[in-house]
């Protein structure tokens, strides 16, 4: 199993907390989408499995035109085959979701919409700078369903100034009556250079209180769990048999290639991501220059990846397959090291290490504190 991610790095405006690659400017679309095609050539060889999933991300791959994606679909199926693609994904911002993008999109492999809705209360669409309003997003899912996409998922963030408990139990329960089929949802953080920590710089916005975004995180779990949505990822819940494909290999250390500029990749062996920045990544293509750095993982790398990512989903760490990677001496110390660890927060069975819903508040610095050196 093996997945593409490609980086559509251009956004209508900037939303106040992202620190995505991206570029208001569509001047040079054409040649970013001839640049990605070309690069999904350069790199056929990268994958040595077969093709499961195919993720358009960015950015906001839904202001992309059929003919933009014609071009990306006819240069990945001349490279690699999709007789075993079992998930293709697309986000869509709902602004751009209108019947002449769907129709263009019912005509390409595209059977899962992942859209960007955040929040359905103005004031919140408003702090963020987000291109759409509430109305939008909830026509967008409609038109969506309507045009026979039956695998949706939407995102929501929480912990944002202003969003009382109530607040965002409303938002929960009017993504619950859309009828998606998955939810993402995040606890707005503040990124270096973003516009928002630059308003928090200022004094124009306050800072997001962990325990708002705690408690919201716990009416999440609660709210989701008790309406069908099974919680597998720490951010991402999902009604029966519709488990993110794409991310969930990934979290359980499939191989992918990422294409476009900021795209990051991963055989195993190493880690590799383009240079984030439109002109040198079209130089560098065009020109073929390498316009990827390259990281290798030690093994102690390795055991940090599997535990950090595994420690975020229902499976947790498969510890078969932790013995035959790394040893039993490597087992014997992590579960060494495990006994440091408040008992309430995680589970350890003959197969498995997996956290308990206390223990998924705390899932990255229990993974830290798990950590070879
Ligand atoms: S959140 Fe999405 S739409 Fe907003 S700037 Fe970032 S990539 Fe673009």
């Amino acid at each position: 199993m093996a997945g593409i991610y490609i980086h559509i790095p251009f956004c209508k405006q900037a939303c106040n907390y992202c620190n995505f690659h991206f570029s208001t400017s569509l001047k040079f679309k054409e040649e970013l989408v001839n640049a990605l095609s070309q690069e999904i050539g350069d790199r056929r060889s990268y994958l040595e499995q077969p093709l499961e999933t195919v993720y358009l991300g960015g950015g906001t791959p839904s202001l992309l035109g059929g003919g933009d994606l014609d071009k990306i679909f006819s240069a990945i199926r001349t490279h690699f085959t999709f007789d075993q693609l079992k998930e293709c994904t697309l986000e869509a911002n709902p602004d751009d979701i209108n019947v002449s993008f769907l129709e263009q999109l019912k005509a390409t492999p595209v059977d899962r919409l992942s859209i960007g809705i955040q929040s359905f209360r103005a004031a919140d669409l408003e702090f963020m700078n987000r291109a759409h309003n509430a109305e939008e997003a909830i026509q967008a899912v409609g038109r969506a369903q309507q045009a026979g996409y039956d695998n949706i998922t939407i995102d929501l963030i929480y912990g944002t100034p202003g969003l009382s408990n109530r607040d965002w139990k409303e938002n929960l329960e009017r993504a619950i009556d859309l009828g998606v089929q998955h939810i993402s949802s995040y606890a707005l953080t503040v990124e270096e250079k973003t516009a928002l920590a630059h308003q928090i710089d200022k004094g124009k916005t306050p800072e997001p209180q962990s325990e708002q975004a705690a408690e919201q995180f716990e009416i999440l779990v609660e709210t989701l769990c008790s309406n069908g949505f099974e919680h597998y990822e720490i951010s991402n819940f999902a009604k029966p048999g519709h488990y993110a494909i794409h991310n969930t290999n990934y979290w359980k250390g499939a191989h992918y290639l990422g294409i476009g500029p900021s795209a990051h990749s991963f055989n195993g062996l190493s880690r590799q991501w383009n240079i984030a920045n439109n002109a040198l990544y079209m130089k560098g293509i065009f020109g073929a220059d390498p316009v990827q750095e390259i990281e290798w993982l030690s093994e102690a790398d390795q055991i940090n990846e599997m535990l950090l990512t595994g420690l975020r989903t229902m499976w947790g760490v498969d510890l078969v397959l932790f013995r035959e990677r790394f040893g039993e001496a490597a087992l014997a110390r992590l579960i060494s090291k495990l006994g440091q660890e408040n008992p309430l927060h995680y589970s350890l069975g003959a197969q498995q290490l997996k956290l308990t819903e206390a223990g998924k508040l705390f899932a990255d610095g229990i993974a830290a504190n798990l950590f070879e050196d």
